[in-house]
């Protein structure tokens, strides 16, 4: 497996790879990957021959007082991680590379991006679909995958393939979890011990809800107090406990009753991390079976 850093020797493997006829995979990462990146790239490797991971912490997609400067940085081991499920190369730049000097341009995001993380973190989806952009651009025809653990993101990606047009297929995979139900996510390792444990009130409540959800609980209210009730107990603070519709991404109020399929969606800082989790009601299995 090999490492690249700068653009051009990934737009020639890329274009290497599809002369010799084989289809290339790309799984776009921050890095500090873990067993959830994994799945990702074994997913890519199962319908691309030549699977790339990206390793970038994208600054345009921070806000000024979030994480980017202590974000983890662990390239050897996301290396060896990469290899081992399968990538044949990865992509690591720098910053200027990316963002060469004199940058100014960015990709408008519409609706989808306007609610829930988009509503508490400004800039951030038109950061993460600038830097898509990118990489799309690099990479060129191919079949990229995207975690469902950051389920309003992959639909603004789809969304942005949709309206540019861009040469790409996108799919989308289920959120791997620890054996407790936690999603496993690279802000886990800010988490002391006692707050790891605290965090279970997110499967907790997403189960709750599931539970009340299959039960034929349709009222909004209802489902979003059953989830929030377990993370409210430990949270610092919640940014959001949502439904919404699971294509637009737009919020339901507490008197809506809400259709068969309906996302429910939840960020929070707890113990120095932000962090969040979903579940698409009538589609997910709940993260635990007795919440
Ligand atoms: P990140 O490095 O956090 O930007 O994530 C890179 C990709 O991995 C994104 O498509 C995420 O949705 C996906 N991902 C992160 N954690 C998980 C998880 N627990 N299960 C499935 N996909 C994940």
């Amino acid at each position: 497996m090999d490492t690249v850093h700068d653009p051009a020797d990934l737009r020639r493997a890329c274009d290497a790879a599809r002369a010799r006829g084989a289809r290339v995979g790309l799984v776009p990462t921050m890095g500090a990957l873990h067993e959830g990146h994994a799945t990702l790239v074994r997913a890519a490797a199962e319908r691309a021959d030549f699977v790339v991971v990206t390793v970038f912490v994208n600054p345009t997609q921070f806000g000024p007082n979030e994480d980017f400067a202590r974000y983890p940085r662990t390239l050897d081991a996301d290396r060896a991680l990469a290899k081992e499920a399968g990538a044949a190369l990865v992509f690591a730049p720098e910053g200027r590379a990316m963002y060469p000097e004199g940058d100014e341009t960015r990709v408008h995001v519409g609706e989808t991006a306007a609610a829930l993380c988009g509503a508490h973190r400004p800039g951030h989806f038109e950061g993460v679909t600038t830097v898509v952009a990118k990489f799309f651009a690099l990479a060129g025809p191919c079949v990229a995958l995207f975690g469902r653990k950051d389920y309003q993101q992959l639909k603004v990606i789809e969304r942005m393939t949709r309206d540019l047009l861009l040469p790409v297929e996108i799919v989308g995979v289920p959120t791997v979890r620890e054996p407790d139900g936690l999603a496993l996510s690279s802000r886990n390792r800010y988490l002391s011990a006692a707050a790891r444990q605290s965090a279970l009130a997110i499967p907790t409540g997403l189960s709750r809800a599931s539970a009340l959800f299959a039960k034929g609980e349709r009222n909004a209210g209802a489902l979003r107090a059953a989830c929030r009730e377990p993370i409210a107990a430990v949270a610092d603070s919640i940014d959001y406990v949502e439904l919404a519709d699971p294509d637009r991404v737009t919020p339901f109020p507490d008197d809506a009753r809400v259709p068969d399929r309906t996302l429910l969606a939840v960020a929070l800082r707890l113990g120095g991390a932000r962090l969040i989790d979903n579940v698409v009601l009538g589609e997910d299995r709940a993260p635990l079976e007795v919440p």
